[in-house]
Formats: structure tokens, sequence, C-alpha cells
């Protein structure tokens, strides 16, 4: 049975005192389970702070590069992250891949990084409208995670949280609905089937994200190949985030 993952994406919201107080005041609501994970990735500057007072909250990076140290002006390390103890590093968000301009290959080599030190890369993927209009999901989502997970070892992969972001329901309030996330992530787990084989695609955990909400979680999470959620909007307040573990 594949445990449940569900991780609150904050982008560039709060500050660090904010950010403290929310997860202090989730952390004395909330009991551990160890069926389902829980998660937070929040602003870099955030994670030390974070961490001192998380508990059953994962605390998640949502970047990082991949080389261990080096004349990278603004970049963060593995080392650094590992430090503090970050377990989970969001990769390849789409709002990295269209405003920051992150290609396959760099995606590629940060999941690589990530693993080889003993971390979890929660890869995101997913179509814009226009691919979405034209009826190519499946082959544009297949053709990112060739890309981003080439070279992987079937070990490996097995370690990697996939989230399956369509673009257009990022931030719009427009969610796929459950069928649509159900046959896209199904496609996804055929794809990795095929990469490597079936039971290493059943292992692999797979997240829906966009527009998920306390209201449409439920109806999300019961289908078979879903295994948890990414959310931005929603993960930040404290009611809506308490709800969607809930
Ligand atoms: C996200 O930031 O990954 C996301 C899915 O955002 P939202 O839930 O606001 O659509």
């Amino acid at each position: 049975m594949r445990k449940q993952i569900i991780v609150g994406n904050w982008k560039m919201f709060k500050t660090n005192k904010i950010g403290v107080r929310f997860i202090e005041n989730i952390e004395a609501k909330i009991k551990g389970n160890p069926n389902l994970i829980v998660g937070i990735a929040a602003p870099s500057i955030m994670l030390s702070d974070l961490t001192k007072v998380a508990k059953n909250i994962k605390i998640a990076a949502q970047n990082c590069y991949f080389k261990e140290e080096g004349a990278y002006t603004g970049e963060i390390s593995i080392p650094m992250l590992k430090e503090i103890g970050i377990e989970y590093v969001v990769i390849g968000h789409s709002e990295r891949r269209d405003i920051f301009k992150e290609d396959d290959e760099l995606i590629n080599n940060k999941v690589k990084a990530l693993l080889e030190a003993n971390l979890v890369p929660i890869l995101c993927c997913g179509e814009s409208l226009e691919i979405y209009e034209n009826g190519k999901t499946m082959e544009h989502v297949k053709n990112q995670l060739t890309k981003n997970l080439n070279g992987i070892s079937a070990n490996h992969v097995k370690k990697v949280v996939i989230a399956y972001e369509p673009i257009w329901a990022i931030g719009t309030g427009k969610v796929a609905t459950p069928q649509i996330a159900q046959d896209v992530i199904k496609a996804i787990r055929d794809h990795l089937a095929s990469m490597y084989d079936q039971n290493i695609a059943n292992e692999v955990l797979i997240q829906y994200g966009g527009s998920v909400k306390p209201e449409n979680i439920k109806e999300i999470l019961s289908q078979p190949d879903i295994d948890g959620a990414l959310v931005g909007g929603a993960s930040l307040i404290e009611d809506s985030y308490l709800g969607l573990i809930e």
C-alpha cells in the first residue's frame, strides 16, 4: 500500500515570524499518521527556523542547485539543506520552468543530485492550456518525465515523488476533474512501468496539484492512482491547511 503525501507550497508568501507561528499552531492541532506524509515547502530563508518547530510536518525546500558548492550567487546547495534536516525538495515547478527558464536538463541534474544525497525530489510536471487544448497532454508529460528522470536508476526512482500539475489549473481556481487527473496520473504510472517495470511504477508516489482545496481534496484523493496533493493557495491559511490534511 502506498502512503499519501500532502504538501503545501507557500511560494513567495509569508515572512519568517508568520511562518513559524503557522507551523507551531498547526503542530498543536495534529497528530502523526504513519500512512500520511504532510509537508510545507517554504521559502529558503524560513527553512532553518521552521525545522526547529516542526514535528509531524516535513519542512520542504522549493528549489536547490545541483552543485555541492561554488560561485553560484543566489543559489542554495543540497549540503546546506541536509545540514538543517530538510528531506524533501520541490523541483521543476512550472513557475521555475516558465518564469526562471529552468530546462529539462537542469531539472534532471537536480533530481540526480538530490537522490545521490538521499533526499526526496518532488518532481513537478504538467502541461500548458495550449497543450491541453490540443490534446497533447500525455505526450508532453511523458516527454518531461523521460528527460527529467534520464539516467536515474530503478532503486532511486522509487524515492521520487511526482507531482502532476496542469499549469492551467495552478492558482486559477480551475481544477482538473478527478477523472482527468486520474487518467494522466495513470498514464504517468504506465510510463514509469515502461521506463522501469510495473513493480517499481506501483511504488512511486504521484500527487495531483492545481487548485486543490479542502472541499475537493477528498474526491481527488479517492482516485486509485493519486497518492496526494501539492497545494498552493489553500495551504496558506491555517484552517484551510488543516482541512486539507484532516
Ligand atoms: C502549486 O503551487 O503547486 C499549486 C498547485 O497552486 P494552487 O494550489 O494555488 O493551484
